[in-house]
């Protein structure tokens, strides 16, 4: 088992996941009913996780990741133009003022 894709949008997960089946790849979630624990047990512990079953299929479910990801996804950090600081890439905003990365 492969994994591919983790994210905290379970829902996201999801749509990854019947994007890869409805390709003929077959796959696999951990953490699928993790919302109920969140807060108690550590972060890789509850992340939801994307699997891909066979390592045949991992090139062409990355490929099809890639088409699918939204700009935002793409995750470069930034440095906030407001206030210097630096900023993980999956934030849109800066954490500290509020700037977003598009102004
Ligand atoms: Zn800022």
């Amino acid at each position: 088992m492969i994994k591919v894709f983790e994210n905290f949008d379970f829902s996201r997960v999801g749509q990854l996941q019947s994007l890869l089946e409805s390709n003929g790849i077959k796959t696999f979630i951990r953490n699928e009913y993790c919302s109920s624990v969140v807060g108690e047990l550590p972060f890789v512990e509850v992340v939801p996780q994307l699997f891909v079953l066979e390592e045949k299929d991992v090139e062409k479910a990355k490929e099809l990741l890639q088409l699918d990801m939204p700009m935002e996804m793409a995750g470069d950090d930034w440095i906030c133009p407001e206030c210097g600081i630096d900023v993980e890439g999956n934030f849109s905003r800066c954490w500290k003022c509020g700037v977003s990365r598009d102004d």
